[in-house]
């Protein structure tokens, strides 16, 4: 157990030393007034160093900051540049799309090869793009109401699926509440939205055999309240109970893609009726999928037979962009590949052992889980097994100060999470560097 005056302690050491190694990043955070926060994002703000690092490029699996620090990146965009940073061949076929236009709401010679690709990787024959992952949950909810003609969808408490209204309700000592840190919601969410507890199939069963769920939204395994895995059976369960109450099953991939080659439904099973995919699959470039089965194509052709002609509420105009599908197209012919995975994941194994090892040496009660090339440190014992138990168990104080002192370090962890991501272009030392920095951390935190 981790006192929290020596958390204290080590936060506000950490604290002064990102100030004597980042004026740079002060500077420019005192002259940026006229960002709301100072940033152009807000999220920015969210970082556990005093001001933000201020990027000034990044390449493979290396940031470098204003103030000339290297870090070796395992935040990687949160997700966004899961297969590195620039790529050189995204970043060749990026600069060719940029002399040949950019927008022209018209499809291109490349996304009729895009969606084939899409289709062999994920196993699913039909296609849609989006601009971003939160957009393409959003239609897929949309699209399995319409189809359904019922209202409601069912989330799993704690999930996360991006800007996406109907995904903000939890379970509140076991009543659902609308999350309480939403801005100018005013719709009571949960008239539309039931959740229940991850790898609860009881309350799942009890929920589908109401008959009134348009679609299960999920992640195949929880990454967003820190990583909850399926239990044995759960997802075959999910499949099984979609199919006999007609209820939709859609897998959010956008993290679990890290799972392996086609995501988690395509490594593990079982497969979902939509999938949303966004983040890395453009490489950093702003971009999402959704596909979905033959069957729902159908009806969704139905549907849209069946309403006048009009907003379908459904999409914007930058959606399917030239450069979005050039850049899909690119990464998926030539980063996001079998091989590349097979780096990923050698990669996270290595991670793992390594953090394993130091929480043994350190006497911690802590542990280690992953879901492919993504690893995941958690401050407690046991592996949550459902949102409660993950929120229980986290700890921002101590993980914040955790990233700083990394961060001071030369190692980038998202903000969010305790997740650590690897690329095909990460190297070992940049893993046992981490790994080294974290042994050093715990033994700080121990002094
Ligand atoms: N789905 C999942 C599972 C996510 O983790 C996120 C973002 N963290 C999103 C969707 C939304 O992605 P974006 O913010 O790019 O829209």
């Amino acid at each position: 157990m981790i006192s929290d005056a020596v958390i204290a302690r080590v936060a506000a050491r950490e604290a002064e030393r990102f100030r004597a190694a980042n004026p740079r990043a002060f500077a420019h955070h005192a002259a940026a007034t006229g960002w709301f926060q100072s940033v152009p994002f807000h999220w920015m703000a969210d970082w556990p160093s005093p001001v933000p690092i201020v990027a000034a490029a990044a390449k493979d699996a290396t940031l470098t900051s204003i103030d000339g620090q290297r870090y070796d990146d395992f935040c990687l965009g949160d997700t966004a540049s899961l297969f590195g940073h620039s790529p050189p061949a995204l970043a060749a076929a990026l600069a060719k799309q940029a002399d040949e236009g950019l927008s022209y709401m018209l499809p291109t010679e490349r996304a009729a090869a895009l969606s084939g690709t899409l289709a062999a990787m994920f196993g699913l024959p039909q296609w849609q793009v989006t601009t971003t992952a939160s957009e393409a949950n959003r239609a897929v909810i949309r699209w399995c109401r319409g189809i359904s003609g019922r209202r409601r969808i069912l989330t799993f408490n704690g999930a996360y699926h991006g800007a996406v209204d109907d995904a903000f309700v939890d379970l509140k000592d076991g009543d659902a509440a609308m999350r309480a840190s939403l801005i100018g919601q005013v719709h009571d969410l949960r008239g539309t939205t039931t959740v229940i507890e991850f790898n609860d199939e009881e309350a799942l069963a009890g929920a589908l055999r109401g008959g009134d769920i348009a679609c299960v939204l999920a992640e195949p395994v929880m990454t967003n309240v820190g990583m909850v895995l399926d239990a044995p059976g759960f997802l075959s369960t999910l499949r099984a109970l979609c199919d006999e109450t007609g209820t939709l099953l859609v897998f959010d991939e956008t993290h679990t893609i890290s799972s392996g080659y086609g995501g988690h439904g395509v490594v593990h099973g079982p497969k979902p009726d939509l999938l949303v995919v966004g983040k890395s699959i453009g490489g950093g470039v702003p971009c999402a999928v959704y596909g979905f089965s033959a069957a729902v194509a159908d009806r969704m052709a139905a549907l849209n037979r069946s309403r006048p002609a009009g907003h379908s509420g459904i999409g914007t105009t930058l959606s399917a962009n030239a450069l979005a599908i050039t850049a899909m197209d690119t990464m998926l012919d030539e980063v996001i590949t079998p091989a590349a995975y097979a780096t990923m994941l050698r990669g996270a194994a290595r991670l793992v052992a390594g953090l394993e090892q130091e929480i043994a040496a350190a006497d911690l009660d802590w542990h280690v889980t992953s879901v492919g090339a993504r690893v995941e440190f958690l401050t407690c014992p046991v592996p949550p097994r459902n949102g409660s138990e993950a929120k229980a168990a986290m700890h921002p104080g101590l993980e914040a100060a955790i990233h700083l002192f990394l961060a001071n370090r030369g190692i980038l962890l998202a903000p969010f999470h305790n997740m650590m991501l690897v690329s095909p272009v990460t190297g070992d030392d940049q893993i046992d560097r981490l790994v080294g920095g974290f042994a050093d951390c715990t033994k700080a935190l121990k002094e």
